[in-house]
């Protein structure tokens, strides 16, 4: 029987991860991460706003990278010299900042499977498969959240943070200048910062309807509210019409469910503060201690 491939993946995605960390730490080291220094250091030239059909893209050149990330028509010009001026996007307007950060983040982990040695870059992964490009683009996501929130700077500046609030959630994603969406999968991959005895969620607006966009969970509850999953609404885990989600006027409120050995136990679900205007919020659910 022919031996199947070792599986490369893993151990390029480690070894990506450990270099986006450093090129943070060498470019600035702090939240928000400054993507245009970091991208200078990759030798990517420019990055250039455009209308495109996908969300951003990377054009390898002779001499190194240019960026492409989407924006609407007539936006182009714009947004291209704001981002050159702080490397943050900071000035960005407030619906494109996130999606634009993370399209950059994930455009710079692209360049990692490059070799810049060479010119021009020359791909150093052979893409001959599907299996392969969507490997390589799910390694690129879990870098770019490492570019964005990388773990040495987590526990630098958030260890005493109980994220199981979905306050400090929020103080997260203001300060990495990043989208709740982002900052829950984040968890999902964390390795050495370790994760709340929680539930978390980021939920959006649909309809009359909050629909859960991600959704990571502490090793302990992995079977607790098992309907609750990206794309489901947010009634999978709690549905007490009481709840300021579903139009009550609480924002903490238990469910219940059962635990080991079918134990009954409640989780405390809270929704973050202000999310009458908002188009997505951060939800936590924590197991009430028994006294
Ligand atoms: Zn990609």
């Amino acid at each position: 029987m022919p031996r199947r491939a070792k599986n490369l993946w893993p151990a390029r995605r480690r070894s990506a991860v450990e270099t986006a960390e450093a090129l943070v730490s060498a470019n600035g080291n702090s939240f928000p991460v400054n993507l245009g220094r970091i991208a200078e250091s990759r030798s990517i030239h420019r990055i250039e706003f455009k209308p495109l059909l996908t969300e951003g893209g990377l054009a390898v050149q002779n001499d190194g990278f240019i960026i492409y990330v989407k924006c609407n028509p007539g936006d182009g010009d714009d947004f291209t010299t704001r981002f050159v001026e702080d490397g943050t996007g900071s000035t960005l307007p407030e619906n494109v900042v996130h999606r634009a950060r993370f399209t950059i983040a994930h455009e710079i982990a692209h360049t990692l499977f490059y070799d810049t040695g060479s010119l021009p870059p020359r791909l150093k992964v052979r893409l001959d498969d599907r299996a392969s490009t969507r490997s390589l683009e799910l390694a690129c996501n879990e870098i770019a959240g490492s570019l964005l929130l990388p773990e040495p700077l987590l526990r630098r500046d958030f260890s005493n943070e109980e994220f199981v609030l979905p306050e400090a959630l929020r103080r997260l994603a203001d300060t990495a200048m990043v989208s709740c969406q982002t900052v829950v999968r984040r968890f999902q991959q964390l390795r050495k910062f370790s994760h709340p005895e929680a539930i978390l969620a980021s939920i959006a607006r649909q309809d009359t309807d909050w629909i859960i966009t991600a959704l990571s969970r502490h090793y302990s509850l992995r079977g607790v509210f098992a309907a609750a999953k990206v794309g489901s609404s947010v009634k999978m885990m709690v549905d007490d019409p009481d709840f300021v989600l579903l139009g009550g006027e609480m924002r903490e409120v238990g469910a219940k469910y059962s635990g080991h050995g079918e134990k009954a136990m409640t989780m405390q679900f809270a929704c973050e503060l202000g999310i009458g205007t908002r188009r997505s919020a951060l939800v936590t659910g924590r197991p009430v201690r028994e006294i």
